[in-house]
């Protein structure tokens, strides 16, 4: 059974949530809906206020969060709702959301970008059914390489293997733009290793540590904590973000936290995954 545990955040001990979902009340409710049907009860609200005041509440000095475009048609409106939204929350940073079924794909993206003020994009590729190296986001990537636009991917085969996973595409899209800014999900899970192996060839490359790293997500998403050794944190320890999938995940928050202390990591190392890294990555402050 867990064991109690305090959790040390706080403004000496900030906190970067990486990985945040926030979808405009519909789409909330339909993803609610959806998870329910699985067995999943998230438990927390989706309100983007409610969302915002807990994490502050729990030590999260800044975050990043993102919905995604399950179909064509959706992204711009999407884009302006998590521009909005953004504009509202401080300290968070918006990622926006691009289909490549879009005809206009390319002005969508720039939308984001350029005029909206989003950080970069985030893709579920599962969910949205396109590949990593689909030949339509070419231009957005080499424009994102040159204005270090970010990526957040969802692009390893956790919670389940489909056409749209998997390291070999993905590889392929930084073989072909190196300097890509990119986070990948869920530690790469379940291709970890695969997926690690690839961040000492790309400086800008990282992981998130998101539904990966506690027991806790074993019976929702699979979750292998044991597949990803105390060595290999060590060792990429400056590319590691914490991220929670919050409000998603359905147990409490610092579910997704209190592995770091459990494995006795390194006090400078936790420092680094739950802060320092995810301002490298993101940069700046908005
Ligand atoms: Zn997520």
């Amino acid at each position: 059974m867990a064991a109690p545990w305090r959790s040390p955040f706080s403004d000496a001990f900030p906190c970067f949530d990486a990985h945040v979902h926030l979808h405009p009340p519909g789409l909330a409710r339909a993803i609610e809906r959806w998870f329910a049907g699985q067995g999943w009860r998230a438990g927390h609200a989706f309100d983007p206020a409610a969302v915002a005041d807990t994490l502050r509440a729990r030590g999260v000095r800044r975050f990043c969060f993102f919905s995604y475009a399950h179909k064509p048609g959706m992204a711009r409106g999407l884009n302006r709702w998590l521009a909005d939204i953004a504009a509202t929350l401080p300290g968070a940073v918006a990622l926006g959301t691009l289909h490549p079924d879009d005809p206009d794909l390319d002005a969508v993206a720039r939308e984001a970008t350029d005029d909206l003020g989003l950080r970069g994009f985030k893709f579920h590729h599962s969910v949205q059914r396109f590949h990593v190296d689909d030949a339509r986001l070419f231009s957005v990537y080499e424009r994102a390489e040159a204005a270090g636009h970010v990526f957040v991917l969802h692009v390893g085969t956790m919670p389940y293997r489909d056409a749209f996973t998997g390291v070999e595409r993905f590889a392929g899209v930084m073989a072909r733009f190196p300097r890509l800014r990119v986070c990948v999900a869920h530690m790469g899970a379940f291709q970890s290793a695969e997926f690690l192996a690839l961040l000492a060839r790309y400086p800008h490359l990282y992981v998130d540590t998101t539904m990966a790293m506690t027991l806790l997500a074993t019976r929702y998403v699979g979750a292998d904590p044991a597949a990803i050794s105390d060595a290999e944190l060590e060792r990429h320890q400056d590319r590691v973000m914490f991220g929670s999938d919050f409000p998603l995940i359905p147990y409490d928050y610092d579910e997704e936290r209190r592995w770091a202390w459990e494995r006795r990591l390194p006090d400078a190392v936790r420092r680094k995954i739950f802060h320092d890294n995810a301002e490298a990555f993101f940069g700046g402050r908005p």
